[in-house]
């Protein structure tokens, strides 16, 4: 291959790329290489280049005539560590290619794929653990004792009951990831959602002493609360904020929900409906709002399992505020209280 053709074929190349000529002195790079590296390296013997010693091994191993191979290649700068695999290719008599590809994304997402499935398997072993432990009681030392037995069996119950609300959440999450580019097209009345919201927790809230509260600004009038939505996923929305308020707020709490038509801002670009959601609990920190809605951050675990919180529903929130191009807010100020704010493109 003559020079220009390798210099030609390794610039139409959007990755850093390097050719090592026979001595081991780097003889080309291409744009990319050159915007990694420097423009420095072009002449420069390879190893005061590369100093990872196992690419430095590979490139030997090329050199003294082994066939195509594979190496790893590190680099950290302000921005973080990037990691790259490394192709080596022989060029008969002409040296070596190099081409680097950054594989950063995807040991990122191998790491969360881990992380998740570790996550869930500690969510369904605990309960998993009790309902085991229980089975062997109600065997054993139970094995007479009715009062025992109902005790048992309402706990196990409750864990079971857990593993499939787990599982409900499991399975909307990953409906709604996988649906998450798809536009939604239903014509949705905003206002007609959050009134089924309030009358599916009416009874619930009710127990609890907690009043829920529909308010709407004064711009509102009739047709003019309506979005390109998902009706299921709107109301699944509010549902877990307006669930969240009254579990986190505390009983005998109102729980506010506010509802207004306004200009948006920023990427929100014309008229947007923004739903306020407001409880009167000890408010959160502002060290955990940025991770609120990663899967399973909770703020405090027990008390989350003890409500029978999954840790999933405001993930399940923001991918659906994503799907419907909108915005999530989360305000509190500790003592008095917290809101969550979606906005919503109007139509
Ligand atoms: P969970 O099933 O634990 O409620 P979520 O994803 O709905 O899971 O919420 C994650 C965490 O955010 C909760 O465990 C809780 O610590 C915190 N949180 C959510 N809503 C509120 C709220 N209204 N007030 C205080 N903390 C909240």
């Amino acid at each position: 291959m003559s020079d220009d053709l390798i210099q030609s074929v390794i610039e139409a190349v959007p990755d850093p790329m390097l050719h090592l000529g026979p001595s081991g002195e780097i003889a080309r790079a291409n744009t990319a290489a050159t915007q990694m590296f420097g423009t420095w390296i072009v002449g420069r013997s390879h190893d005061a280049v590369i100093r990872q010693p196992g690419l430095l091994s590979r490139i030997e191993a090329m050199q003294a005539g082994e066939g195509a191979s594979e190496g790893r290649f590190e680099r950290s700068d302000q921005s973080g560590v990037t990691q790259f695999k490394v192709r080596l290719t022989s060029l008969v008599d002409t040296g070596l290619l190099l081409h680097f590809t950054d594989i950063t994304h995807l040991r990122e997402a191998e790491e969360m794929r881990r992380d998740f499935v570790a996550n869930v398997s500690h969510e369904l072993r605990t309960p998993l653990t009790a309902v085991l432990g229980f089975i062997e009681t109600l065997r054993g030392p139970a094995r007479n004792d009715p009062e025992a037995q109902a005790r048992f069996l309402g706990i196990m119950e409750d864990e079971a009951r857990r593993m499939n609300r787990l599982v409900s959440d499991l399975l909307s999450l990953s409906r709604v990831e996988s649906e998450e580019r798809v536009r939604p097209n239903e014509d949705v009345d905003l206002h007609a959602v959050l009134q089924g919201v309030i009358a599916a927790l009416r009874p619930g809230a009710e127990d609890a002493g907690n009043s829920l509260v529909l308010e709407c600004g004064d711009c509102l009038g009739d047709g003019t609360s309506r979005i390109w939505g998902d009706r299921d996923q709107v109301m699944q929305v509010f549902l877990n904020l307006c669930e969240n308020a009254m579990k986190y707020g505390g009983p005998d709490k109102p729980v506010r929900i506010f509802m207004a038509r306004e200009m948006g801002t920023g990427l929100l670009k014309g008229p947007v409906l923004r739903v306020d959601v407001t409880d009167e609990g000890e408010g959160i920190d502002s060290l955990h709002l940025p991770r609120l809605t990663e899967r399973f951050y909770r703020i405090d675990t027990h008390r989350s399992r003890e409500m029978g919180g999954t840790g999933l529903g405001l993930a399940i929130v923001k991918h659906i505020v994503n799907r419907h191009r909108g915005r999530l807010r989360i305000t509190s100020e500790i003592g008095r209280g917290t809101t969550f704010s979606v906005q919503l493109p109007a139509i």
